[in-house]
């Protein structure tokens, strides 16, 4: 599957917080730091900045974030 970057992306983060144990992985690893802690402790992306790359995705372990596809 191939990613774009730049000004638009292919997919983007979902997160299904009822899986997330707040270990914050997927901010670890999100490498353009577009991944915050929100106040309830969960996390979120800015989709901003998210690329799409679905680094996050493939990190979580409980398997609490999706990809999908961008709405156009
Ligand atoms: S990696 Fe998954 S379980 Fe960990 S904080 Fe992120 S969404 Fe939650
Ligand atoms: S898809 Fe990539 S850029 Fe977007 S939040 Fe996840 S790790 Fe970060």
């Amino acid at each position: 599957m191939e990613y774009k970057t730049g000004d638009w992306r292919s997919s983007k983060p979902v997160w299904n917080w009822e899986k997330c144990t707040k270990c914050g992985l997927c901010w670890l690893f999100c490498p353009d730091a577009s991944i915050r802690q929100r106040d309830d402790g969960f996390y979120e992306a800015d989709l901003d900045y998210c690329k799409g790359c679905g680094i996050c995705a493939r990190e979580c372990k409980p398997g609490a974030i999706s990809m999908v596809e961008e709405e156009r």
